[in-house]
């Protein structure tokens, strides 16, 4: 045994139905990437140890604690609307949970470990290019104040990955308060298994929402994480891309960065995924499909209740509430991007106006509201005609700059430089990837030299169009 890591794997107690202890299979030749020391320092582990030959090691895979045997989750899930009953973690495992020294409990997962027998026709591994496009963007959703799944480590594997080309293999090192799903409760609800159900909930309930008296309680709290969520990355013009039942936490954690991407020009039709043909997880349809998740959520709870009739009308209203919730959130959330510190009918008219004339002029989201602050002109919305007007009544109001500097971030993860930095990490050269962490890791700072080139928008010729799931 190498490190003795401080776990206290409280889903390891669940019943056994719900899980599958599995060890990570051994990689070659094992080399990090990036380490994550401040959100170490955060879970109080031992960062120096961690990073030393004896902790990649154990975040490579090559070697498990005897004592705490990691484990993969069971789930299940409708992906793109269509029910898939056997899903789970067919690329994952979980070493074990840590309690940080502020008493919060965190999963620690490896990514890319290996086959598990939720694995299905999968090889159970991650090549480098989508571990280096969620650490960058878990990390940076994470400096936004979205909540988020996080990046503790990266490793290469020295062993080849097959996919449409040979590629580097690597893991991710995933850090969430939890990994749970609403794809976890449907998993038990189809086999009728009331038993796992139940502890599931209870368990969610502890963890999560302590404060929940009731199941109806319990739904109520996490429509109310998921609407507020979901208008934070509509805030930040974040396409999530694969808003599978199985990709949406209970606990209101952003999760899965596969074909994510963040808008260049405003489009609420915007789509990247190139599976997504009919629109399903557009910009603006995110919250609509959010809904559909949580009543698929709401279903899989009515079985818990004695008296379904009476459960189903109570879910439903709980449901419903979501777009007051989602909306209060977002004026909100767009009163503070144009500086306002509360929403009101003026700043949500204003802001609406600016949208769209964003929309009008294919104005970049996130340069448009970053140059409110500063004062700054944007190329293509000065030449719309009725912008300066719009300016001369926004400023009327006399907005914050402050307000609009806290909430307007200067850079986003743009998609066309995280193919460049996916590209120069293939071809062995990390540096790009340090930069652009470092540069996306403060977007509330004033640009640099060095960040400077990691806030530009992308040329006609080089934006990105379509995004991949990358498995
Ligand atoms: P995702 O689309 O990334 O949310 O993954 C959907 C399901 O496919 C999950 O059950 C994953 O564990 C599984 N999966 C994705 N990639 C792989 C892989 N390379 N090997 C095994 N299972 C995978
Ligand atoms: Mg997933």
């Amino acid at each position: 045994m190498t490190l003795p890591l401080p776990f206290d794997t409280s889903y390891a107690r669940l019943p056994e139905q719900m899980f599958a202890f599995v060890a990570p299979t051994p990689v070659s030749k094992p080399a990090f990437i990036q380490f994550n020391d401040a959100l170490a320092e955060r879970l109080g582990l031992d960062k120096e140890t961690l990073q030393s030959p004896d902790g990649l090691v154990l975040l490579s895979g090559n070697q498990v604690d005897g004592t705490h045997p990691p484990l993969a989750q069971a789930y299940a899930g409708h992906q793109f609307g269509n029910w898939n009953p056997q899903l789970g973690d067919g690329r994952a495992v979980l070493l074990g949970e840590v309690v940080a020294p502020d008493g919060q409990r965190f999963d620690m997962q490896l990514k890319g470990s290996g086959r598990t027998p939720f694995s299905r026709s999968g090889d159970g591994r991650a090549w480098l290019g989508p571990v280096l496009r969620e650490y960058i963007v878990s990390e940076a959703m994470h400096a936004l104040g979205i909540p988020t799944t996080r990046a503790l480590a990266a490793v290469t594997t020295g062993d080849p990955v097959y996919r449409d080309a040979i590629l580097p293999g690597a893991i991710l090192t995933r850090v969430a308060s939890s990994h749970i799903r609403v794809g976890t409760f449907q998993y038990f609800a189809a086999r009728q298994d009331r038993e796992a159900l139940q502890a599931l909930t209870d368990h969610v309930t502890a963890r999560h929402y302590p404060s929940a008296g009731t199941v109806a309680d319990l739904l109520r709290m996490i429509v109310e994480r998921q609407a507020k969520l979901i208008a934070k990355w509509i805030g930040v013009g974040f396409v999530h891309g694969v808003m599978n039942t199985d990709n949406m936490t209970v606990s209101g954690e952003t999760i899965d960065f596969g074909p994510c991407a963040f808008l260049d020009e405003y489009n609420v039709a915007k789509v990247f995924s190139s599976i997504d043909r009919q629109g399903r997880y557009a910009y603006g349809n995110q919250p609509r499909i959010a809904v559909w998740n949580l009543a698929q959520l709401a279903t899989a709870l009515i079985p818990l209740e004695d008296n379904q009739d009476a459960a189903v009308e109570e879910f439903t209203l709980i449901i419903n509430g979501f777009g007051g919730i989602y909306d209060a959130e977002r004026r909100k959330i767009f009163a503070a991007k144009l500086g306002f510190s509360a929403a009101d009918d003026a700043t949500e008219r204003l802001s609406n106006e600016l949208l769209t004339l964003m929309a009008d002029s294919e104005a970049d989201f996130t340069q448009t509201f970053a140059a409110l602050s500063t004062d700054a002109s944007v190329a293509p919305l000065d030449r719309h005609a009725s912008y300066e007007d719009w300016k001369a009544r926004w400023r009327a109001l006399r907005p914050d700059e402050t307000v609009m500097q806290g909430t307007n971030p200067q850079l986003i993860p743009r998609n066309h430089l995280l193919e460049q930095i996916i590209q120069s990490g293939v071809a062995g050269d990390f540096e790009p990837f340090r930069n652009m962490l470092a540069a996306v890791t403060a977007p509330f700072s004033q640009l640099t030299d060095a960040t400077r080139p990691f806030a530009a928008i992308p040329l006609r010729e080089e934006r990105v169009t379509q995004t991949f799931c990358g498995t």
